[in-house]
């Protein structure tokens, strides 16, 4: 277990030291920003779709590793998803930090940051960015905050 903990850890410190798909979008079709005033986590976040289809996410801002490591493994998964898809992955990422710590379906490596659950201040770290693509995907204006 202590093994699959180290793994799941250096998911984590890659992903918060080397974000993948960080950067401005110029052609995102929606763009919302997140705030999470309890660690002073920001991040906008971008997206592209096509026909409903994700095609591109990016983000950029300034956080905590977990939450630019959510943020980085999020852009990651989102690609390829329709905007229901997407929402239903933030309802079952959501649901594995505030439930009771298992997936209620495989999530890959998003399980990674699983053990976030145990630290509950760090829990809005991990989900700013879900927050936020819950925002883009609904055309928000208002910034998002966690609190
Ligand atoms: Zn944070």
């Amino acid at each position: 277990m202590s093994a699959l903990r180290d793994l799941y850890q250096e998911v984590i410190v890659d992903h918060g030291r080397r974000p993948r798909n960080f950067g401005r979008m110029a052609q995102a079709t929606r763009r919302a920003e997140g705030y999470n005033p309890l660690c002073g986590d920001r991040l906008t976040l971008y997206l592209r779709l096509a026909d409903d289809v994700i095609v591109e996410a990016s983000f950029e801002g300034a956080g905590c590793a977990i939450s630019t490591a959510s943020a980085s493994l999020m852009t990651e998964a989102l690609k390829g998803m329709t905007a229901a898809q997407a929402e239903i992955l933030f309802t079952n990422f959501h649901a594995m930090l505030t439930g009771n710590g298992t997936a209620p379906v495989p999530l890959g490596k998003l399980e990674t940051l699983a053990g976030v659950r145990e630290f509950p201040a760090r829990v809005k770290c991990a989900t700013l960015a879900w927050h936020t693509l819950h925002a883009a995907l609904h055309g928000a204006d208002e910034p998002v905050s966690t609190e």
